[in-house]
């Protein structure tokens, strides 16, 4: 959604320095004839301040603020989405050294699962075949085998194995990996969203 918040910049605002990127707040919006609403109130949520102390976790939280914005730009509510992106920020807050190449692609594949794109990452996405996956597919929407890899990249075990554990466990336990991996790990995820979404995202970083 879009909204304006009027008188924003005077030293009296009502609003009180509220309105800064990376505040979860609760607002009071109002609807009239304009396609922008109106900020009537905010009161914060939470400010994340320590978050805005850290480059690398300021950098992560403009990341994935973006990264939510450019995949559901359809203005329909997700609360799944929304719970993700506000357990993201908080755990860049507590957590500052968090912030980095892991953290955000886990973040990604998060969303990706909430966009309904999660990658098939169990069996060939071609032919279902359960062992030696050997590739992944973004056309063919998962990991491939041997058999199947015709538009695949090879897709390493470890980088595999990341991308499980990223799915399954909490964002706060996500799990480490080599630079190799993860960036086998970013291409599964750029070319699922370039297929199955036609759009592309910032890389997440080298760090
Ligand atoms: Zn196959």
């Amino acid at each position: 959604m879009s909204a304006i918040a009027k008188g924003v910049r005077k030293a009296r605002s009502r609003f009180g320095g509220r309105l800064e990127p990376f505040f979860r707040l609760d607002l009071v919006l109002y609807e009239g004839r304009s396609d922008l609403l109106t900020v009537t109130s905010a009161e914060t949520v939470a400010a994340h301040p320590r978050l805005r102390e850290h480059a690398a976790a300021l950098d992560g939280a403009a990341r994935a603020c973006e990264a939510v914005a450019r995949i559901f730009d359809d203005g329909d509510p997700h609360a799944g989405v929304y719970h993700l992106l506000a357990n993201e920020l908080s755990l860049l807050d507590r957590d500052p050294a968090r912030a980095g190449r892991a953290n955000a692609l886990a973040f990604r594949l998060k969303l990706l699962l909430a966009a309904g794109f999660a990658p098939q990452l169990a069996a060939c996405a071609g032919c279902g075949e359960r062992e030696h996956l050997v590739g992944f597919s973004g056309a063919a929407g998962g990991v491939v085998c041997g058999a199947c890899e015709a538009s695949a990249f090879t897709l390493d075990e470890d980088a595999h194995a990341f991308m499980v554990a990223a799915l399954a466990r909490p964002l706060a336990e996500a799990p480490a990996a080599e630079p190799r991996a993860l960036g086998q790990a970013e291409r599964a995820i750029i070319d699922t969203l370039e297929h199955h979404a036609h759009l592309r995202l910032r890389p997440v970083g080298s760090r």
